[in-house]
């Protein structure tokens, strides 16, 4: 579908380089020959040169976007590369290690669980490309059942404090003292936060600090917002970052390695669960806070 409508669109795209081409020549041609006192020449002519400056700039934007498409496609192998070599490579160094010396039990132990990280770590990246793929296909989840929102959201904390071995105040979770319900596929909400909260960390600058928080006092509508205090996003960024493959382009962002995948994935999940997702920032080094709006599951009243 999506070859498709590229092939399309760049066939549109050519055949209007034919025809403005062609246009260009008649013009040129036409103005040389007929007279310039002739009025509604000159307002043909007018016309026509409108068309053709038209047509280029549409032809130079879409130029300009295929070259950056190309771009950060070429970045997401580069990372994809990467995020599925460093792991193999650390995984076989260790494996040969057993393989090849007299290890202690301890030391076992330890390589186990670098093992099991490596993996983790694997398995993540091939999951959110797996998932990216899925969620361009589908438009509607296809599971969707009440799920309890505090009881998701720490399970997500807690998973990414063992990806990252964080400190338990690392993360503050503000919970709310009653349950909240809402309508949809747990572990596609896990992933959004799961997601947020693994970017947060990445982006922590120099110590890690995230708040999360629910805010729940509509009736229809429930926000559950993520506030970390680190490189922050640029006014700019922060609607392109939900884009896919979107990245951004700076010193500390090149410092970690990413797929930028994660933001468009947690859109396209909380859209498909008419929710929304936006980011706020006061822009470079000041933070940014994530926030989440779901609806919530309507108790029916008898
Ligand atoms: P990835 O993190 O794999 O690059 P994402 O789609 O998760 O991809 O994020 C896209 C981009 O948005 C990131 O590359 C980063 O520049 C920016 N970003 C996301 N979350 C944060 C955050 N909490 N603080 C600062 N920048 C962020």
């Amino acid at each position: 579908m999506r070859v498709a409508g590229r092939r399309k669109s760049w066939i549109f795209f050519l055949v209007l380089g034919i025809c403005l081409t062609a246009l260009a020549i008649a013009l040129y041609v036409g103005w040389i020959l007929l007279s310039l006192e002739q009025i509604v020449f000159l307002v043909l002519g007018v016309i026509f040169f409108a068309l053709v400056i038209t047509g280029l700039i549409l032809n130079t934007l879409f130029l300009i976007r295929e070259i950056r498409r190309n771009e950060q496609h070429n970045a997401f192998l580069n990372a994809v590369t990467h995020e599925l070599k460093t792991p193999i490579a650390s995984i076989r160094l260790y494996l040969e290690t057993l393989q090849k010396r007299d290890v202690t039990p301890e030391k076992q132990q330890e390589f186990y669980e670098v093992m099991l990280k490596d993996s983790d770590r694997l398995l993540h990246t091939v999951e959110q490309v797996l998932q990216a793929s899925r969620t361009r296909e589908q438009k509607h989840s296809g599971v969707s059942s009440p799920v309890e929102l505090n009881a998701l959201l720490l399970q997500s904390i807690e998973r990414i404090k063992n990806r990252y071995d964080l400190d338990p105040p690392a993360i503050t979770f503000k919970q709310p003292d009653h349950e909240i319900d809402i309508n949809g596929d747990a572990e596609e909400l896990e992933a959004v936060f799961t997601n947020l909260l693994d970017n947060a960390v990445k982006y922590a600058g120099e110590e890690v600090k995230i708040l999360v928080s629910i805010k729940d006092n509509d009736e229809k509508n429930v926000e559950i917002r993520f506030k970390d205090f680190g490189i922050g996003v640029s006014r700019l960024e922060l609607k392109r970052i939900f884009k896919r493959f979107y990245r951004v382009h700076n010193a500390e962002t090149q410092k970690t390695k990413g797929t930028g995948l994660g933001l468009f994935i947690a859109g396209s999940v909380v859209k498909k669960h008419g929710g929304k997702i936006w980011a706020e920032s006061k822009g470079d080094e000041r933070g940014s806070r994530f926030v989440v709006r779901l609806p919530k599951t309507i108790i029916k009243k008898v």
